[in-house]
């Protein structure tokens, strides 16, 4: 196969009115609530991650998850794996209350989740959902055992659980049941299929066991996390087809940097398109001394710019080239991009729907004027022998040319005031028509 047209997916011969646009309606789900926050069944998609303090340590975990919250986390999870954290969660709740943070904090057990829920019921209680593994919720005959206990803790305390299998803690004994009926097939599957078949079937099977043990439906999320992009999109698709329980996305151990960020949104956005997913986490692993609220940012930046919801406004600046006479127009689009994200918090309350706008950085006349006209409010920079001024368009007119020295404040003042006249109060019923 040589040219595009012999690949077995190639559509391009396919009229143009054939070509969907905008991503699929979202899969139907049943509805989950977690804390006051609800998962599938036609909400938007959540946003949610992960600290990595030591739960014990109730200052420094209740200062992460209000940073994540900040940041726009909309639930948050916990690691609950001693004793000592478990007896923690209450006083981290508690603590966030004073803090002015309200979101339901999830606990993720491993090994032993029915030892410290026993143990600690002030923590069953203070945990708006509880994540269970079943590749490691116990082994041999205590697996059913310890799994039962699981849910009968969520039953007795009201909770939602999330049944999130692993590729990396895949249920070993139904890896090896699945392998060995494999072999008296008459034309055995691919190794590779078997697992990826036993880790669905290790999230599909527990969901509906814990159903047959009491748990509503309506309280269970399914994931079944994998790193390889194809591999998740692949198990992604077959839990959306076999089951309606609501899903948690995410590429686990995605990496760090760029490399995570990219596999991350290349995995999910395939499957966010064909509207599965009702609830995300980007793993990354953080940059040393970066925050580790950026997963955050970048879940909220994922879902934006695929249009499914909008959290801040997106600036589109161009990538400058040898038109471009110094770095301003980067400095300036970082400026901006900062200035928003910053004013993001209030304007939420004050200016309902500016998160809905569009803002346009651009670094010469070749594209500056024409990619500013698209946006709300855009700016076109001067480039290499051009007229040291920068006209700024609002909705597609201009009005207004900025010179000298405070372009760049003058500019943010005049986002400002945009957002003012088009949102602020009583105006802000111009919101509803935000696009
Ligand atoms: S808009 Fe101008 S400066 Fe920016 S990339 Fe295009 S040609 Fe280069």
């Amino acid at each position: 196969m040589n040219s595009v047209t012999d690949r077995p997916h190639a559509t391009i011969a396919a009229p143009l009115e054939e070509w969907a646009f905008g991503p699929a309606p979202r899969r139907g789900t049943r509805q989950v609530q977690v804390g006051n926050v609800l998962v599938g069944g036609g909400a938007p998609v959540v946003v949610q991650s992960m600290t990595n303090t030591d739960t014990a340590d109730v200052a420094a975990t209740a200062k992460q998850v209000a940073e994540l919250w900040r940041a726009g986390s909309e639930l948050v999870r916990i690691t609950v794996n001693t004793p000592e954290a478990a007896a923690t969660v209450p006083r981290i709740v508690e603590r966030l209350a004073m803090m002015g943070v309200d979101v339901p904090l999830i606990g993720d057990f491993h090994y032993n989740g029915h030892q410290l829920l026993a143990k600690e019921p002030a923590c069953a209680e203070a945990l708006a959902k509880y994540r269970i593994n079943p590749g490691n919720v116990g082994f041999g005959k205590k697996k059913d055992v310890q799994f039962a206990q699981l849910i009968e803790f969520a039953i007795r305390h009201g909770k939602p659980v999330r049944i999130g299998a692993n590729w990396g803690s895949l249920d070993q004994a139904l890896a090896a049941r699945l392998m060995d009926e494999n072999h008296l097939r008459e034309v055995p599957l691919d190794a590779a299929e078997v697992l990826r078949e036993a880790l669905i079937r290790s999230a599909v099977d527990s969901a509906h066991r814990a159903v047959e043990l009491g748990l509503p439906a309506e309280r269970i999320i399914l994931s079944a996390k994998v790193s390889g992009v194809q591999e998740l999109i692949a198990v992604y698709r077959a839990l959306a087809a076999r089951s309606e329980f609501a899903l948690h996305l995410g590429l686990t151990e995605a990496g760090i940097g760029s490399k995570g960020i990219v596999a991350s949104s290349a995995a999910l956005a395939v499957l966010l398109q064909e509207g599965i997913g009702d609830t995300i986490r980007i793993s990354l692993t953080p940059e040393p001394g970066a925050l580790r609220s950026n997963e955050v940012m970048v879940a909220q930046e994922l879902l934006q710019t695929m249009g499914l919801r909008a959290f801040t406004p997106m600036v589109t600046a161009c990538p400058g080239c040898g038109r471009t006479t110094s770095e301003f127009f980067q400095e300036l689009a970082k400026v901006v991009q900062e200035h928003v994200r910053a004013k993001m918090p209030e304007w939420k309350i004050t200016h309902p729907g500016a998160e809905n706008i569009t803002l346009a950085v651009m670094g010469c006349v070749v594209n500056g004027p024409g990619e500013s006209r698209h946006a709300n409010i855009g700016i076109s920079l001067p480039g290499t022998g051009e007229a040291p001024s920068a006209p700024v368009f609002e909705d597609g007119e201009k009005t207004v040319t900025l010179r000298g020295d405070s372009i760049a404040s003058d500019f943010v003042a005049l986002i400002d005031a945009y957002v003012d006249r088009r949102f602020g109060a009583p105006g802000g019923a111009l919101a509803a028509d935000a696009s």
